[in-house]
């Protein structure tokens, strides 16, 4: 037999295996080819002495219910299989120097009360930077996330969603850095700021775009950060 595949997709991490599942969801014969003993790459497992430990990714988004930044859900969706989470009740929990001990609650109003408690002087503008990466993420979150490479997908959405569109084209160009010392003066805030940018993007709030920045700090609150029921190489 000489078996014929539309699609071979090398590497069965998550990005891998998406594409793969959602190429099969539509007809096409798909080979996943892999090089290491089991899948998930970056969101496997390994096991030592009973326990199962994650290879990489823990912190998972994308397994929310609404929206369309549930990619994870709808890929499972695509192809019939649902996963079990268990909803992360606080995201990260920092232990910053001067005594700034602070959760990131799902509950959005917490967080902020959370943090206006060290920062009292700062309470507006506090809500006012918090509420503008909402601006983006309701953007981002009317419309269908797809590529940005792919011109049909752009037009189409852009036909769909004017107003959003119009509304991220305008924060594209600005960083993190910038919109928050818009609102807040306090420096121990802004490093505060600059370290939730560091905690997922791994660069300052100046070199984080707000793009990014609106995604993460507003998703945390709505999907929420939800964890695979045994493990995150159950995705996989
Ligand atoms: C320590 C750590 C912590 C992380 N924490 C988080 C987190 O909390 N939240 C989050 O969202 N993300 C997190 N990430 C990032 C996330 O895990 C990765 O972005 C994601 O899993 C990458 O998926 P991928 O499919 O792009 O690549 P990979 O997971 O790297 O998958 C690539 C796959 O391709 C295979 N491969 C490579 N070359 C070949 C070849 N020539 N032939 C066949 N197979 C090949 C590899 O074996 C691998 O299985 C973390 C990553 C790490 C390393």
């Amino acid at each position: 037999m000489n078996p014929s595949f539309d699609v071979i997709v090398i590497g069965s991490g998550i990005g891998g295996l998406v594409t793969a599942t959602q190429l099969a969801a539509k007809g096409a014969q798909v080979l996943v080819l892999e090089s290491y003993l089991i899948p998930g790459g970056s969101s496997g497992y390994f096991e030592r002495q009973g326990y199962r430990f994650d290879v990489g990714a823990s912190m998972i988004f994308g397994f929310g219910e609404k929206g369309t930044t549930n990619l994870l859900t709808r890929a499972l969706d695509a192809v019939n299989v649902s996963q079990e989470t268990i909803i992360d009740p606080v995201q990260i929990h920092y232990h910053l120097p001067n005594e700034l001990d602070l959760k990131v609650e799902r509950v959005y109003e917490k967080f902020l009360q959370n943090l206006i408690a060290y920062f009292r002087h700062e309470e507006t503008g506090i809500r006012r930077f918090y509420d503008e990466c909402w601006k983006v993420f309701n953007c981002l979150n009317s419309m269908d996330l797809l590529s940005l490479e792919e011109p049909r997908y752009l037009l189409r959405t852009f036909w769909q969603h004017p107003l959003s569109c119009l509304g991220l084209v305008k924060y594209l160009p600005q960083n993190v850095g910038d919109v928050a010392r818009r609102y807040i003066k306090d420096p121990e805030l802004l490093k505060f700021i600059d370290m939730e940018c560091y905690c997922w993007s791994v660069v300052s709030a100046d070199m984080t775009p707000m793009i990014n920045a609106g995604m993460v700090f507003s998703d945390r609150h709505y999907g929420g950060v939800n964890y695979p029921k045994g493990g995150v190489g159950q995705i996989a």
